[in-house]
């Protein structure tokens, strides 16, 4: 004789916690982007790379856009669009440094598709700025 109904019920009282509790998000200001933390998973500070200010978000990517559009606007009115495309590389070089500077050189190279001397280069000059 079998006996299918020896283990019935034993796992029926499951608690649904996650379907009632807000998960956490964060939304940039600038392009709308948007980070969802699961329950449990919440956490005080933004995600890798963003940054609150004065109450609003920004992701990387804007953060990045943002300081290469401060560098072009503090650039002459008669900058070539070769020098613009410079200082803007330079300034995403520069930003990617000050937000993380114990990072090796190779790393910051290969997220700013750069050479490493230029990170070195990059460096050595935030450090003259630093200490002028
Ligand atoms: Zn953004």
């Amino acid at each position: 004789m079998p006996s299918a109904a020896a283990q019935q019920g034993a796992q029926s009282a499951r608690p649904k916690t996650s379907a009632v509790k807000p998960t956490q998000q964060w939304r940039c200001e600038r392009c709308d982007v948007s980070i969802t933390y699961m329950v449990g998973h919440e956490r005080n500070d933004p995600p890798a790379g963003w940054a609150k200010d004065g109450g609003r978000s920004h992701c990387l990517r804007c953060r990045r856009a943002q300081a290469a559009e401060e560098a072009i606007e503090r650039a002459p009115a008669d900058t070539t669009r070769e020098e613009r495309a410079k200082i803007r590389a330079a300034a995403i070089l520069d930003f990617e440094i000050q937000r993380d500077p114990d990072r090796p050189n190779g790393e910051i190279a290969k997220v700013v598709r750069c050479s490493v001397p230029a990170v070195v280069k990059s460096h050595r000059r935030i450090e003259a700025l630093a200490e002028a």
